[in-house]
């Protein structure tokens, strides 16, 4: 990989945050956005940093080992580092990780009071993935917790024995994150979940569930 392919990109993920900033799924620094490289690493967006805003400064690559390569000498990687490592080694295939913090990811997961929430059999569903009539799916639903790393175990624990039948978790009052082979996946599953969180609250609202 040269250095041109990198900046590409994070180019991908630049967009990719202005587009879900200003679709207020951003909003206050909050959430991140990585891609993985080729060689095994990752980029990830910088902490603390305005996604509508972003450039390829604010980005801290990640090895394998856990060596921190920053764009920029006060960069700091995001706090939620843990998750996507967790994502990568899980599931081979995903290249992109994507985490959002909306307001009806986080209205939906106060839905169930257990750690699976029940998808309405939408349409939208093929998009992620599952191509069954009717469909009988969940989304795995996570604890918050302070500590990053606890939600990153429990994830890694979880999924290790159960995968999930959709590439999108929930962190309860936190947001959603979701992983996919390419960044443009990534960014298109983060459209299909906020669809379905906005049709499960429109969905409340008119008591249908
Ligand atoms: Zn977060």
């Amino acid at each position: 990989m040269n250095s041109r392919t990198h900046s590409d990109r994070r180019l991908e993920l630049i967009s990719a945050a202005r587009y879900f900033y200003q679709q207020g799924w951003m909003v206050g620094t909050a959430g991140n956005l990585s891609v993985r490289l080729p060689d095994g690493s990752f980029w990830i967006t910088a902490s603390g940093r305005c996604k509508g805003e972003l450039t390829t400064s604010d980005f801290v690559r990640i090895y394998p080992d856990g060596r921190v390569e920053k764009a920029a000498d006060n960069s700091r990687p995001s706090a939620e580092t843990a998750i996507h490592q967790v994502i990568y080694n899980l599931f081979p295939q995903a290249n992109s990780c994507y985490h959002v913090h909306s307001v009806e990811a986080n209205l939906v997961s106060r839905f169930c009071s257990g750690d699976s929430l029940t998808l309405p059999p939408l349409e939208m569903l093929k998009g992620l993935g599952v191509w069954e009539e009717n469909p009988n799916c969940v989304m795995p639903v996570f604890n918050n917790y302070l500590q990053v790393q606890r939600i990153a175990d429990e994830i890694q624990q979880r999924f290790s024995i159960n995968p999930p039948q959709v590439p999108a978790l929930l962190i309860r009052d936190h947001g959603v994150t979701v992983w996919a082979p390419s960044a443009t996946d990534a960014r298109n599953y983060v459209e299909l979940v906020e669809y379905i969180f906005r049709y499960m609250v429109a969905a409340y609202r008119v008591g249908i569930i």
